[in-house]
């Protein structure tokens, strides 16, 4: 064991190498990050010889269909193999693989990840906080394991890298994330690709649902804080879905002032999404955790039980006791 508790890169491979069959499995609302990094380790797998089965609650979101091994991405299977190994990717808890996640069994598990205050719920748990994305702790594994970088693997990490670094935007766009990435630009991933697919490739109904987010939108500019509202509603005059709200908090947190940027998301019944971004003063995974949520210093969501009011007050509330006083009054919608 490595001093945070964790298992060592010799372990992950020796338990890689002694088992035949695998469930990858990615995270509830998945990203680029979750499911290019158990796509990239899948392949690599297959390389060996070994059965690959990739396991995720939800569909694959419309911009992330191009990925190699996309169209094998399932809820539900038939019978495993009595030794099959699950493998978690970028989630703090096994909760995030959602309540639709197979039995498993614990002794044969495998957890990577990069969040902070991941619980280390796996048999192994192989998590590098200082990683841009899972995808990269992935490129570790499969470096360790000697399986070849064919394109389809260099496109599923770059695409990891991508997601998590908002296109080499945010702060965690580190010399060696640039130098990583050349390198898999080199092994044939298709960057023009991932951008395109990714990022150049809104609906009409996506945009439609921005402009109804960013005119409800509210600014303390005291506390630095932004924020605004989605719900089913709206979702419904645009034409749009959940999906169609993954780039509204970034816009918010782009304000000239913004320290931390809310959004509440309003779609299903009886629950509130809410994702936070931080311009680096504030810590959101530590707002997060007081709602039970999780995610990074600059990124982080969490799920809150009820109505939208009472969302706006819970964060309000975490964020006074993370040191922002942000008056938080009326719900924009
Ligand atoms: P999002 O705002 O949904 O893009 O999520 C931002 C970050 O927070 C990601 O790293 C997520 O994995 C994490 N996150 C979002 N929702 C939750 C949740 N309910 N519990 C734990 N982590 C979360
Ligand atoms: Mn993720
Ligand atoms: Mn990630």
């Amino acid at each position: 064991m490595s001093a945070e508790g964790g298992a060592t890169l010799e372990q992950v491979v020796t338990a890689l190498c002694e088992h035949e069959s695998f469930v990858m499995v990615s995270h509830v609302k998945p990203d680029g990050d979750t499911l290019g990094a158990g796509l990239a380790l899948g392949l690599g797998l297959k390389q060996l010889g070994k059965r690959v089965a990739y396991f995720q609650q939800d569909p694959v979101p419309r911009n992330l269909r191009f990925l190699p091994d996309a169209g094998a991405v399932r809820r539900e299977f038939g019978t495993l193999p009595e030794r099959t190994m699950f493998c978690f990717f970028d989630m703090s808890d096994v909760a995030r693989a959602g309540p639709f996640l197979p039995p498993f069994d614990p002794a044969r598990s495998l957890n990577v990840d990069h969040h902070l205050g991941n619980t280390r719920f796996a048999a192994l748990n192989y998590i590098l906080e200082t990683e841009a994305s899972t995808g990269t702790v992935v490129l570790r594994i499969l470096q360790a394991l000697g399986t070849a970088m064919t394109p389809q693997i260099a496109e599923c990490i770059l695409t990891t890298v991508m997601t998590d670094t908002g296109a080499f935007m945010h702060s965690n766009t580190t010399p060696d994330v640039l130098r990583t990435s050349a390198r898999l630009m080199e092994a044939g991933a298709d960057k023009e690709r991932i951008t395109r697919e990714i990022f150049a490739n809104k609906r009409f109904s996506a945009q439609r649902l921005m402009g109804e987010a960013l005119a409800r939108m509210r600014f303390d500019q005291e506390a630095g804080v932004v924020w605004t509202a989605v719900d089913a509603q709206m979702l419904a005059q645009c034409e749009a879905d959940a999906e169609d709200t993954e780039d509204i908090v970034q816009q918010l947190r782009v304000i000239d002032g913004c320290k931390v940027a809310v959004l509440f998301k309003a779609v299903e019944p009886g629950e509130v999404r809410v994702s936070l971004r931080s311009n680096g003063e504030v810590n959101v995974q530590c707002v997060a955790a007081h709602l039970g949520g999780g995610g990074h210093f600059r990124a982080a969501g969490c799920t809150f039980e009820g109505a939208l009011d009472g969302a706006v007050t819970a964060i309000a509330e975490a964020l006074r006791a993370e040191g922002v006083a942000a008056k938080m009054p009326a719900v924009p919608v």
